[in-house]
């Protein structure tokens, strides 16, 4: 290869055999996504730098950095295949970022062997960032490289005609329809505007999500709202655009891939609150927060301070002062500004590890919400707003600690200016990852606190780490002066079950550490010092509920009849390990629906055969001999997986999700069969079929377990059911309990599906009611069809532990009710104190009535709740 004049050589920076791009295991190399360029396996572990430039970027974890050459190309080099879920282990970079090399140095040191142990692959890419501006015009033909010696490309800056129409390309016109604008992309931009469809506007996990969709595409994007832009890689710049729900913003991309980097971040933008999915369903699973009204405020009774309600209950206890330790960093640097800079990104990468670590425990639990925030806080750690600030700071001498406070701080002030309660509440985001950081860096350790009994801790806000590192059994409450019940911690004081009040306002700060307090954080209220009289009825409030719970929890192994003796099943809704020994604690009779989405999230590829038999085997040796019904993947829409990377729907309720995926990618759905065949003993698991529309996918389906069954010898046959979720199903319910074995109904997406109300809505949550006589009569429509052919139904969706529902669904011939593990022992009570023929009197009576309000008070009437 030799270069003509402006042209210019890029040498191989790893020995080892050329791979075209094309050949690249990775789409996304492969494709260009990250610009034109050449694969190399390499033999050995060292990259040495291609040409004479500056290193412009280092990967906080090492494997991939970017050289800038004298003449201006921007040359990516990227060891291995999805190695930096790696975290940076076998990776020494021997140059710091910033650094001028020469042709040949050594970049990064790499342990081979570990990373082709640990990676998909371990062929490297070199491409061209800015091949808008630079283009390959030759490249070495498969055979053997020389680092640092074997040309490996040439290239050429684009001719300077082409970057004039680029410009005058820039010149375009923005066409306006009501809920967003064509695409209109030429040469080099293309621009668009997009009605903001998430509740809450742009806050941080569509701002992350957007950033995802154009990530690996040549194109430099900003989103601009009035005024204010942002880049779009930075979430905390999106963030302080302060642009709410119903908000228009403008998406400008420049770059060869710009069309498609409006249109990927305007479908993403477009996407309704999918970001907020969990954060939405643990606020459904609870009681609405309630404001206070003005008037109940100020005719509150003395010592009694009103908030709102982030987590229902009452509790007594001794206030507690968990006001945030202030760390202090020093201002100026001990050491030089490189020193300082590398601080800082140890103190990150142990911050990343640590949130990886309990972003996998909360998924772990099923706390998904949970899981979703810290991984939020992850992208928060990489932010180029924030690390660019900080850094600037640092090379004026500034400490690394003191450089990231500030970083920090001025995106808080940014934020605290934005008039969006939603938005404003996220600064409690960024004052968390201040804290952990400061931490990182040895500013102070929050020293555990010991705590009293009975602790009602009080913050002005407590962020997401203040309590996943609380003794959460002595904690009988907590109470914020400021926060939103859509705050962060908020939501994780539901998903366990600790009373919460927030916004009760700064006078809570005048109540002395150690004060006796009651929180009855249903009623909006806080009491301080209360008298005798009230401490003694909130403790009998208390203890009644209490009580009620044990009675219930003694009887919970005993089986659940009606009082004239109808059967009924009730089971366990689970999703890990843990939750089934918390099912077997709580009496279930089985578990009627164990999600395995948890198992398909947050990992960076599809579970094995082997650790899907291992997971199932694992629940059902923990289940003692009870079943299973084990439902396959239901990904898609509100339930999204890392490494599927899907295209993006307008319409992801509608699309490719539940048993439709395996249309796609078949290959998940027999991995999962094939673990699930596998549990021994025979008979302990069943399979549950999710959003199944007719017969004949069921009939495919079924032959595929079938043939999969005979390849592993197996000779019975595995009871299969079908999900009754969407109306085709329920009203289609004979022909498919013709083939089933039984059916379950998801009530949860059966009702989104018949009322056409998004189940992750929280504006339409109370419209949204499984107790809607539509739903209802499909239910009853699901039941007789199975009885034609002697097969039980069951309901697996929430309504199956709502009290309220229980009779009625019981009237309409349900004989499985599937709750949340802890539910169960209130649920089998619920079910004994009922009688069947008063149950299918009034549910025939409930088939004729006009709103779910209705059903709800005539089913309140009929049997009172405890
Ligand atoms: C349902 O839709 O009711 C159901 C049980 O499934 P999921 O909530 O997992 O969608
Ligand atoms: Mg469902």
């Amino acid at each position: 290869m030799n270069p003509a004049q402006g042209q210019f050589v890029l040498l191989a920076p790893l020995t080892g055999p050329v791979v075209a791009l094309a050949d690249v295991p990775d789409p996304v190399f492969a494709e260009g996504m990250f610009g034109d360029g050449i694969g190399i396996d390499p033999l050995d572990g060292r990259l040495v730098a291609p040409c004479d430039g500056v290193v412009a970027h280092l990967a906080r974890t090492g494997h991939a950095l970017t050289i800038r050459t004298t003449q201006g190309a921007e040359v990516l080099l990227h060891i291995g295949i999805d190695t930096v879920a790696l975290n940076g282990e076998g990776f020494t970079p021997k140059v710091a970022e910033g650094a001028s090399v020469r042709a040949g140095d050594v970049l990064i040191e790499f342990d081979q062997d570990f990373i082709a142990r640990m990676a998909p692959s371990l062929v490297s890419v070199v491409a061209i960032a800015n091949s808008d501006a630079f283009e390959v015009v030759d490249r070495a033909r498969p055979g053997a490289a020389k680092a640092g010696v074997s040309a490996l490309v040439v290239l050429r800056a684009r001719g300077a005609g082409e970057s004039a129409s680029a410009s005058a390309a820039s010149a375009v016109t923005q066409a306006q329809t009501e809920s967003h604008t064509e695409a209109s992309a030429s040469a080099g931009e293309a621009r668009r505007t997009v009605t903001l469809a998430h509740a809450g506007g742009l806050h941080a996990r569509p701002a992350a999500r957007v950033r995802e969709a154009v990530r690996g595409l040549d194109a430099r994007v900003e989103v601009h709202f009035g005024a204010r832009k942002a880049p779009i890689e930075s979430v905390v710049g999106l963030l302080a655009l302060g642009a709410g729900e119903g908000a228009t913003v403008e998406l400008v991309a420049t770059g060869r891939d710009a069309a498609k980097a409006v249109e990927a971040a305007a479908n993403e933008l477009l996407r309704e609150a999918h970001g907020e999915v969990e954060e939405t369903r643990a606020r459904d699973t609870s009681p609405a927060p309630r404001e206070l009204p003005h008037e109940a405020a100020s005719a509150l009774p003395a010592n009694t301070l009103a908030g709102v309600c982030a987590s229902p209950g009452v509790a007594l206890g001794k206030l507690v002062r968990w006001d945030n330790v202030e760390v202090e960093p020093v201002e100026q640097a001990a050491g030089t500004p490189a020193a300082e800079s590398r601080l800082l990104d140890k103190a990150l990468a142990a911050v990343d590890a640590e949130l990886d670590t309990t972003v996998r425990a909360a998924s772990q639990r099923g706390a998904v919400g949970e899981a979703g925030i810290f991984a939020v806080h992850r992208v928060l750690l990489e932010d180029p707003t924030l690390l660019d600030a900080a850094r600037d700071l640092i090379s004026l001498g500034k400490s690394a600690g003191f450089a990231w406070r500030a970083a920090i701080r001025a995106q808080i002030a940014v934020l605290a200016d934005v008039k969006d309660s939603l938005l404003a509440e996220r600064a409690a985001d960024l004052r968390d990852i201040e804290k952990r950081v400061l931490r990182a860096l040895g500013g102070s350790s929050a020293a555990s606190r010991a705590l009293p009994d009975e602790a009602v801790l009080a913050a002005d806000e407590f962020t997401p780490s203040d309590l996943s590192s609380l003794d959460r059994s002595r904690v009988s409450a907590l109470v914020m002066a400021g926060g939103g019940a859509t705050s962060h911690a908020a939501i994780i004081a539901r998903q366990t079950g600790i009373p919460a009040l927030v916004a009760v306002g700064s006078a809570l700060h005048a109540i002395a550490e150690g004060t006796q307090v009651v929180v009855d954080a249903s009623a909006g209220r806080l009491e301080y010092a209360p008298g005798e009289q009230e401490i003694e009825r909130a403790r009998r409030e208390r203890d009644r509920l209490d009580e009620l719970r044990e009675t219930n929890r003694r009887m919970s192994g005993e089986a659940a009849a009606t009082r004239d003796g109808r059967a009924i099943e009730v089971a366990a809704n689970i999703a890990t390990l843990d939750d089934a020994k918390i099912a077997v604690e709580n009496g279930a009779h089985a578990v009627g629906l164990l999600r395995t989405e948890l198992l398909f999230i947050h990992r960076p590829a599809a579970p094995t055969v082997d650790e899907h038999r291992q997971s199932y085997q694992a629940i059902t040796d923990a289940l003692a001999g009870r079943t299973a019904i084990i439902r396959t993947l239901d990904v898609g829409a509100d339930k999204e997986v890392d490494y599927l990377t899907l295209p993006p729907e307008p319409n992801p309720a509608l699309g490719l999700r539940g048993i439709r995926l395996a249309q796609v990618r078949p290959d998940l759905l027999d991995d999962q069969l094939r673990g699930l065949l596998a549990v021994q003993p025979v008979g302990a698991v069943r399979i549950l079929l999710p959003m199944v529309t007719d017969a004949g996918e069921l009939v495919r389906l079924r032959a595929r377990i079938d043939e999969l069954a005979r390849e592993q010898g197996r000779t019975d046959r595995i009871e299969v059911g079908v999900m009754i979720e969407v109306p085709s199903a329920a009203l289609l319910a004979d022909q498919l309990a013709r083939h089933a074995d039984f059916l379950s109904i998801g009530t949860n997406d059966l009702t989104q599906y018949t009322l056409a109300m998004d189940r992750c809505r929280p504006d339409l949550a109370a419209q949204a009611d499984g107790l809607h006589p539509a739903v209802l009569r499909l239910i009853g429509i699901a039941v007789q069809g199975a009885e034609k052919h002697g097969k039980w139904v069951g309901v697996c969706g929430a309504l199956a532990g709502d009290p309220l529902a229980v009779p009625l669904l019981v009237g309409l011939g349900v004989t499985e009710l599937s709750v949340d593990p802890v539910s169960v022992p209130a649920i089998k009570a619920r079910v004994r104190s009922l009688d069947y023929p008063l149950c299918r009197q009034r549910a025939q009576d409930a088939l004729a009535l006009e709103s779910a309000q209705a059903v709800r008070a005539m089913s309140r009437e009929a049997w009172p709740l405890d």
